[in-house]
């Protein structure tokens, strides 16, 4: 299995790692940088390169459970046991980071239950299980208060037998917690949001810079669906 380096430190822009397998365009190793998709955030992008070769990684997904770095149609693939070096598209990244920590912002303020979700580094979207209209400027003033104030931002791994000796945790967080895996990763956001998360946020809500709230798209009765922009 991989080693994600990225769910420890979500700034990390490079790593070096050996090949341990290929499949169809695709290569896995031992550790890496790479995000692949999943909750609603895309797969990190970017280059493998490898003594006397590169490849440019288009996409990363879990492939038969490990991390899988999709490389472009007609790309040389590094044999199993080649060190590589893994640099991701930083600035891609960083935006999706910068959009992900505003969910969790949005998510604060909205208290409803979250249906859906996706992330892009142009545009986000959550989707509030809600009849009440959306108050777009409250809800951007809102946003705006709490990139302003820099709440520091931070995750740590919990035990689900920690977790059950502190049930008052559980309590506090905007989402319940995934059983049967033994750990869970929780994502804080201090005096804003307590919940289980694996995906690169920020170091702390200022780096969100300059956010907007789009258009609130009505999806059924029971469904708001609030988009969000970042303005530069
Ligand atoms: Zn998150």
């Amino acid at each position: 299995m991989t080693t994600e380096l990225f769910r420890d430190d979500s700034y990390l822009k490079t790593c070096s790692a050996t090949v341990s397998g290929t499949g169809e365009r695709c290569v896995f190793v031992d550790r890496t940088v790479f995000y692949p998709l999943g909750g609603g955030q895309p797969g990190d992008t970017g280059m493998m390169s490898w003594d006397g070769g590169e490849a440019r990684i288009v996409d990363t997904r879990y492939v038969d459970g490990d991390i899988g770095h999709l490389v472009e149609s007609g790309a040389d693939l590094p044999p199993e046991g080649t060190p590589v070096d893994l640099t991701i598209d930083w600035d891609r990244r960083y935006r999706h980071m910068r959009m992900h920590t505003a969910m969790h912002l949005l998510g604060s303020i909205l208290l409803y239950p979250v249906t859906g979700g996706n992330i892009s580094a142009e545009k986000s979207r959550l989707d509030f299980d809600m009849e009440d209209t959306v108050d777009k400027e409250a809800v951007g003033e809102a946003l705006a208060r709490l990139v302003a104030e820099d709440h520091a931002v931070s995750c740590r791994w919990i035990t689900e037998r920690e977790l059950d000796a502190n049930p008052e945790l559980v309590r506090t967080m905007s989402v319940q917690p995934p059983r049967g895996k033994g750990s869970i990763r929780l994502l804080e956001i201090d005096n804003v949001d307590l919940q289980p998360c694996g995906g690169t946020h920020l170091r702390s809500t200022a780096e969100v810079g300059a956010v907007r709230i789009g258009k609130v798209e009505k999806k059924g009765r029971q469904n708001r669906r609030v988009n969000i922009h970042l303005d530069d």
